[in-house]
């Protein structure tokens, strides 16, 4: 099948063409007719496969045959991601995907500055990509009107329906016409989830390309058991002895991620961390160096899990495994996209065994073991990172690439359970928090400055009240804590 036998404008398809699409994959063949026949959908299919331009090539097709309403642009599609990441991804692809249309689209999220967001949605735009936090944000202090949507869609849209986002998405929804066209895409649905959809969607078309909940085939996936004190010394061997150039590797937590980023820098690998507590800027920075090969191990919560298309990422390393067996699924559907191939490897520790278990339940399948002679991981191969000398903002590692690993490394703090205060970031996301933090109105209390952080407002109400800095760290990190 070709794309031209789908209906598309012209206009499109040379966009299609020029990215170098020949055939649609089989989740765009299944959608895009049913997109552009005005039906709501919920749509699975495995990570990597082309989703974002099943849902974009109808949707702008849609707008330019649709009735465009008089007077200023209003927006009339609106696309909800789970990180802001995604929404820069998504909305850059809906630019180049309608390149060649007269549509307007802007991308809105937290822990960058509101107003250049504020005076594009006052120019009026057609498509509006957004994180929930900062819509509603947009939305409370009127920039946005959505009572003209047309298209609604929730890209992950398990995970926008799941406990964490769903008090937004329900004020999201609030502020939409009853009457519009419900788009709902994710590589894993839940029953649960889907029950919830089903609510939301009217006479909706259910779309499968494969089984529930599969992983990409091009995946190799493989698992190690392993101690936590075992597991930096294995993961740099890894590293190491197959000389990886371009590495993935998750963390539940955010101060873990830092730990062992810091932890691969002193074993020679240029490394970077990105998760919910660094500034956008950093998060950004990190991913694009990852992306061009200027770090070569990116070390994440599960902020990166979902939707990030990073070009034949070769591996990805769960360092811990996910207590959520969906999150395996967005986790290692990193790599293995477009129909290239990846490995995943797993290290897996004495108390993760029942996790694994979650997710080989889920796959319907046992998951391949390895084994590696733990004599081996004292002296490992060596593996010289061959990027050029270190900057100042990477730590200087440079000069400790490729030298031999210390026998030390087996002795690691590895196994250090959470801290106090310290929040798994295992649902990794911008749910909460990524608000704009309105002008302070009085009161003896200054305003903070922004810091897009999810626990600021909270610790704000903590100070007004007189608590300790570790009382109010406790009480943010319960409060916090994720939904199950
Ligand atoms: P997505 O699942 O939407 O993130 O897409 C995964 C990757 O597949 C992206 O790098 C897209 O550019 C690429 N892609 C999407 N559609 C096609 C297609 N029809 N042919 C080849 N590559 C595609």
């Amino acid at each position: 099948m070709s794309f031209d036998s789908l209906g598309l404008s012209a206009d499109l398809l040379r966009a299609v063409a020029d990215q170098g699409y020949t055939i649609p994959t089989p989740i765009q063949a299944k959608v895009i007719p049913v997109v552009l026949d005005a039906r709501d959908v919920m749509a699975g299919a495995q990570t990597g496969t082309g989703k974002t331009a099943g849902f974009a090539l109808p949707l702008l097709q849609r707008l330019m045959t649709g009735h465009a309403p008089q007077g200023r642009r209003p927006i009339r599609a609106l696309i909800l991601t789970p990180t802001r990441e995604l929404a820069a991804q998504v909305g850059e692809s809906v630019r180049t995907y309608g390149k060649y249309l007269p549509l307007s689209s802007a991308i809105v999220f937290g822990g960058v500055s509101i107003n250049p967001q504020i005076s594009l949605l006052r120019r009026g735009i057609d498509i509006l990509v957004a994180t929930p936090g900062r819509l509603l944000d947009h939305a409370s202090q009127r920039n946005v009107d959505l009572r003209n949507v047309e298209i609604l869609v929730l890209d992950e849209a398990d995970r926008m329906l799941d406990m964490g986002f769903l008090p937004d998405i329900k004020r999201v929804l609030a502020l939409l016409p009853p009457r519009r066209q419900n788009l709902l895409f994710s590589a894993t649905f839940p029953p649960d989830i889907v029950a919830l959809a089903n609510r939301l969607l009217t006479s909706p078309v259910h779309i499968e390309v494969a089984a529930p909940n599969a992983t990409a085939d091009g995946i190799e996936q493989l698992v190690y058991f392993a101690e936590k004190s075992e597991k930096r010394a294995l993961l740099s061997w890894l590293i190491g002895s197959n000389d990886w150039r371009q590495v993935l590797v998750f963390t539940r937590t955010k101060h873990g991620a830092n730990r062992l980023a810091s932890q691969l820098e002193q074993d020679g690998f240029s490394t970077a961390a990105i998760h919910g507590n660094k500034s956008q800027a950093a998060r950004t920075r990190a991913l694009a160096d990852f992306k061009q090969g200027a770090v070569r191990v990116l070390v994440a919560t599960d902020v990166a899990a979902r939707g990030i298309d990073i070009s034949e990422l070769p591996h990805v390393v769960n360092y811990e495994m996910p207590d959520v067996a969906e999150h395996y699924v967005h986790r290692i559907g990193r790599t293995g996209r477009a129909g290239h191939e990846g490995v995943a490897v797993s290290l897996v520790s004495r108390d993760e065994r029942s996790s694994l278990k979650g997710i080989e339940r889920l796959l319907g399948r046992q998951l391949p073991q390895s084994a590696v002679d733990r004599s081996r991981l004292v002296n490992p191969p060596r593996s010289p990172d061959p990027r050029p000398q270190s900057t100042a903002r990477d730590g200087g590692s440079a000069a400790n690439a490729g030298r031999n690993f210390r026998p030390d490394h087996v002795r690691t703090d590895g196994g250090r359970p959470p801290a106090q205060g310290e929040r798994r970031e295992h649902r990794g996301d911008e749910r909460r928090g990524e608000r704009e933090h309105r002008p302070h109105q009085g009161g003896s209390h200054p305003p903070a400055a922004h810091r897009g952080d999810g626990n600021r407002e909270r610790q704000d109400h903590g100070r007004r009240h007189g608590k300790s800095r570790a009382a109010r760290r406790r009480n943010g990190a319960a409060r916090t804590a994720a939904p199950r």
